[in-house]
């Protein structure tokens, strides 16, 4: 295991498949996105499912999405607990 990830391994404390990808692993997402996931911070709480399960890695822990890598998957909105994670077309992002 590269050394960067074994330091991410360590700090998660657990390792998992999905628990250190990187961040972009297939690169920018380009504009053939068409809906992308908007997190409702009041309902959220902070469970950090999304962040696991996010193929692309661009949830941060403190549960802020990269839209520079989001694919629009919806991978985190369907594995969210709380319902938090709205999916919503991409123009009518605000
Ligand atoms: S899975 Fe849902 S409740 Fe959990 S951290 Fe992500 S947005 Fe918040
Ligand atoms: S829609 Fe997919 S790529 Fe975007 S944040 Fe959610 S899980 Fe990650």
């Amino acid at each position: 295991m590269p050394k960067r990830k074994k330091k991410e391994a360590e700090d998660i404390g657990f390792i998992t498949t999905l628990s250190v990808p990187a961040v972009g692993s297939v690169g920018m997402t380009g504009s053939w996105r068409i809906f992308l996931p908007v997190i409702d911070g009041e309902r959220c709480n902070k469970c950090l499912l999304c962040w696991i399960y996010c193929p692309e890695a661009c949830i941060s822990k403190d549960i802020r999405i990269d839209y520079d890598y989001c694919k629009g998957c919806g991978i985190c909105a369907e594995e969210c607990p709380r319902g938090a994670i709205a999916m919503v077309k991409e123009e009518k992002r605000s």
